[in-house]
């Protein structure tokens, strides 16, 4: 059948794609928990897309958790390849923001753009009724477009919950604390030291940075305060992200400089240690910052 699911109304709500809709070369984007992402190039549309296999069982609560939400900031899907129980989706040519950092610097706007856009992505889902929970928010699950720009990607993990008060959502939330390279502990030592309020020290993100910065680490400091009732929505950090964002407005095309020295061929070897990035899950605010001495990232 061309349309594998429908809803109540009986509108197809994704297509299925047979693996010779495909152009043949698939080419191996990435190697993942569950199966493998490729771009491909659809027959029909002409178009590039991501096509991610999984089990079958887990392509099937991806896909129609995916499928439901439409928004600019959250990666659209496609529909499904059932043969190659795999999700097809958008391809997004700048790969994901973990991948960038280990090889970019961004710039302050670019940086203040990004967690704007990436909050509104998650406060579309939060909004949605009932609230759609992300709980697996990354910077390898934060896409971006030709320009850049941001989407949100990967529900794998999302679950839908009737009436889910905020208290009970944030008790679901495990931290998750990782020092690399220089100091590599454990998740377990990293669950507890999350648990006992350590957090990564502010003095980290690089003095040249613009005063406006102040104003983002406070919400960052909010948004993984140790009392979970205290850390904001996001729709009530949307304003001030928004106001930042255009303060610092990106300028031009140029959003980020590749770390290398110049006349090295920089795409071989990425700095290991060149940026920093903080995440956070659901309630929670991604800070991107740098400094010359290990990466974090942090979810709590
Ligand atoms: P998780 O299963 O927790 O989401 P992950 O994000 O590390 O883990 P994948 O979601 O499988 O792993 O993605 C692996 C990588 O594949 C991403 O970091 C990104 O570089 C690439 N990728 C995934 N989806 C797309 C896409 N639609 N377009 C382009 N690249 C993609
Ligand atoms: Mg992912």
């Amino acid at each position: 059948p061309l349309y594998l699911l429908r809803d109540s109304c009986h509108v197809p709500l994704f297509r299925n794609f047979r693996k010779d809709d495909f152009e043949a070369n698939w080419i191996k984007v990435a190697e993942c928990r569950f199966g493998q992402v490729y771009q491909v190039k659809l027959k029909l549309w002409r178009e590039k897309c991501a096509l991610k296999s999984f089990d079958s069982l887990r392509v099937m609560d991806e896909a129609s958790n995916m499928a439901k939400v439409k928004f600019k900031y959250i990666m659209s899907i496609y529909g499904l390849c059932s043969e190659a129980t795999a999700v097809v989706m958008e391809y997004m040519s700048n790969g994901s923001l973990n991948n960038l950092l280990a090889s970019h610097t961004l710039m302050w706007p670019k940086k203040f753009q990004m967690i704007h856009e990436a909050s509104m992505g998650m406060n579309f889902l939060h909004t949605m009724k009932p609230p759609l929970l992300h709980l697996n928010l990354k910077t390898s699950n934060i896409l971006l477009d030709d320009h850049l720009h941001v989407k949100i990607s990967d529900f794998g993990l999302i679950h839908w919950e009737e009436g889910m008060s905020k208290t009970l959502f944030m008790e679901h939330l495990t931290g998750i604390f990782e020092i690399a390279p220089s100091k590599r502990c454990s998740v377990t030592t990293v669950l507890l030291e999350v648990a006992q309020g350590k957090r990564p020290c502010v003095e980290m993100i690089p003095e040249q940075m613009p005063h406006e910065c102040d104003q983002m680490i406070r919400i960052m400091q909010q948004c993984w305060d140790q009392d979970h009732g205290k850390r904001p929505q996001f729709s009530d950090i949307l304003m001030k992200t928004e106001t930042l964002s255009e303060v610092l407005k990106v300028p031009g095309p140029i959003h980020c400089r590749k770390n290398a020295d110049e006349g090295s061929d920089s795409s071989l070897v990425p700095p290991l240690h060149e940026v920093n990035n903080l995440h956070a899950t659901d309630g929670i605010l991604c800070l991107l910052y740098k400094k010359d001495f290990g990466s974090f990232r942090l979810s709590v």
